[in-house]
């Protein structure tokens, strides 16, 4: 098991860590599910972030989200994907942090997901926390040690 002496960080704001909102790949409501699949498909992520018109977020998006509101009796129907909407398919039940939360809140909620989306007081996206950078950081801390 790790030992780590001490756990300052913990406590440390999470927007020492995020990656900032205008670098993270995202849709807007609204978007079809055609420019969606492409934005997943160029970027290469699992799933992104869907934004209203005034940056709050709204839901998280993926490819199995956008396959499986196409998926018919018997084939897959790639011609509804032009006017099937983001806001139908997205999903909105998702865990937010805020970027007034601690790192500790933030680790908690990665044990379960490959990243969280940070808002703030108004629920504009802020950016995305990831396991990744959390990583970089344990590791940082645990060789800094030797
Ligand atoms: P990572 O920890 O870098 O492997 O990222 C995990 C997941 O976070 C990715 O699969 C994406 O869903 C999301 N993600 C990370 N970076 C970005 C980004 N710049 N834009 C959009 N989503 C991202």
């Amino acid at each position: 098991m790790i030992s780590v002496n001490n756990r300052d960080f913990l406590l440390t704001p999470i927007s020492d860590y995020i990656i900032s909102a205008e670098k993270v790949a995202n849709v807007q409501l609204g978007n079809n599910a055609e420019h969606a699949l492409l934005v997943l498909t160029k970027t290469g992520y699992s799933s992104i972030p869907v934004l209203d018109s005034k940056d709050r977020l709204q839901g998280l998006l993926s490819m199995g989200m956008i396959m499986d509101s196409i998926l018919g009796i018997a084939h897959i129907e790639y011609e509804r994907l032009f006017d099937l909407k983001v806001d139908a398919i997205m999903n909105t039940d998702i865990p937010t942090i805020r970027t007034t939360d601690r790192f500790q809140r933030g680790l908690d909620l990665l044990i379960n997901h490959p990243f969280l989306c940070v808002v703030d007081e108004d629920g504009v996206f802020a950016g995305i926390f990831t396991r990744r950078v959390v990583l970089k950081q344990f590791k940082k801390y645990i060789y800094s040690d030797q």
